[in-house]
């Protein structure tokens, strides 16, 4: 079998800096086209300005990346399913949990693999501090998310629309890390998201987990932070303190630091071409789920306009 021809959908900040790099530096993967209504694309690879009419022309692909907003997901991967693709989504995996549900449905009845990409799972120091939580006794947790959004999201409009979860974009990431790297269930508890008094989506978050032992996780996001970032996970444990930076590359454990180079979107394409491989999905919404209840559950709190 030759390598999986892919088309990349949506090409914009994270297309150009992460997919298509990753996707280049893996013999599984060929770059078979890109899709975009504004960007003009890579030379000498074919462009479309809608996945509609990439599927309608003559080009052969076997597996489409969509790298759109989440609002724009759904119909995007279903069109895909129809024609027997296999689907790699962005996170978060859709704008709702109910589209995803269908999403998995749909991969099921059409053969093909589905995989919700988490990239945050995959830094360098997520899989060892997974290992190491395994079997201890975690007394107390604490996320501390705080970045500028003017930086890292400039003129993204999406992202302050419904289903662009504001500041849930990049504490979604979190939550993907610790639903991973956590041995016992968590939800949770009592939040409240701050929501400038012109957008519809939060700018501020505080939350209360706990975990089916009672152990308390706090969740602090905050999308104001100039100057030094934050992405911070510190876990207390019976044996010491284990600490996760910059989003889960710097690794800190008891008397000793491991950093590695990044390889998130290496390791998200490894993934995915074993996922095809084995003909096997990969589909998890909890990090999805708890932001879903936070929405949910939260108590909203208005406060001052945010401009760009
Ligand atoms: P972006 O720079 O705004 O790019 C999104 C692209 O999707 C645009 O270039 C746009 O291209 C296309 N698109 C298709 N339908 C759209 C719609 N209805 N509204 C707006 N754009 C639409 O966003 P991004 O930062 O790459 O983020 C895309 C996804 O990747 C998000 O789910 C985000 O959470 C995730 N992600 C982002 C980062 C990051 O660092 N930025 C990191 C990891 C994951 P055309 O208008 O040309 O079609």
């Amino acid at each position: 079998m030759g390598p999986i021809r892919i088309a990349v959908v949506g090409m914009g900040k994270i297309a150009h800096d992460q997919h298509l790099p990753a996707i280049a530096g893996n013999p599984a993967f060929t770059l078979a086209a890109t899709v975009s209504r504004s960007d003009s694309g890579v030379d000498g690879v074919p462009h479309f300005h809608t996945l509609q009419a990439l599927v309608d022309s003559d080009v052969a692909i076997d597996a489409v990346a969509l790298c759109t907003p989440p609002q724009a997901r759904y119909d995007l991967a279903a069109l895909a399913l129809d024609k027997g693709l296999h689907v790699f989504l962005e996170k978060p995996p859709g704008a709702t949990l109910a589209e995803v549900d269908a999403l998995v449905a749909h991969a099921a009845k059409a053969g093909t693999t589905l995989f919700a990409s988490w990239h945050s799972r995959y830094a360098a120091g997520v899989a060892s501090a997974r290992a190491w939580l395994a079997d201890r006794q975690i007394t107390g947790v604490k996320v501390i998310w705080r970045e500028d959004v003017r930086v890292w999201h400039p003129g993204q409009a999406w992202i302050w629309e419904p289903g662009g979860l504001g500041v849930f974009d990049p504490g979604i990431n979190a939550l993907s890390i610790i639903t991973h790297i956590l041995p016992d269930p968590f939800f949770l508890a009592e939040a409240t998201l701050e929501v400038p008094e012109n957008r519809a989506a939060p700018i501020a978050a505080d939350l209360h987990f706990r975990d089916s032992r009672g152990t308390a996780i706090h969740m602090d996001l905050d999308w104001r932070q100039t100057g030094p970032q934050s992405w911070d996970i510190v876990v207390e444990t019976a044996d010491g303190t284990l600490r996760l930076a910059n989003g889960g590359a710097v690794l800190t454990l008891p008397g000793e630091t491991l950093r590695h180079d990044d390889h998130e979107y290496p390791g998200l394409y490894a993934r995915f071409a074993d996922l095809v491989a084995q003909g096997q999905s990969d589909v998890d919404t909890r990090p999805l789920t708890l932001v879903a209840d936070a929405f949910l559950r939260g108590k909203r709190l208005v406060t001052d306009a945010f401009f760009d």
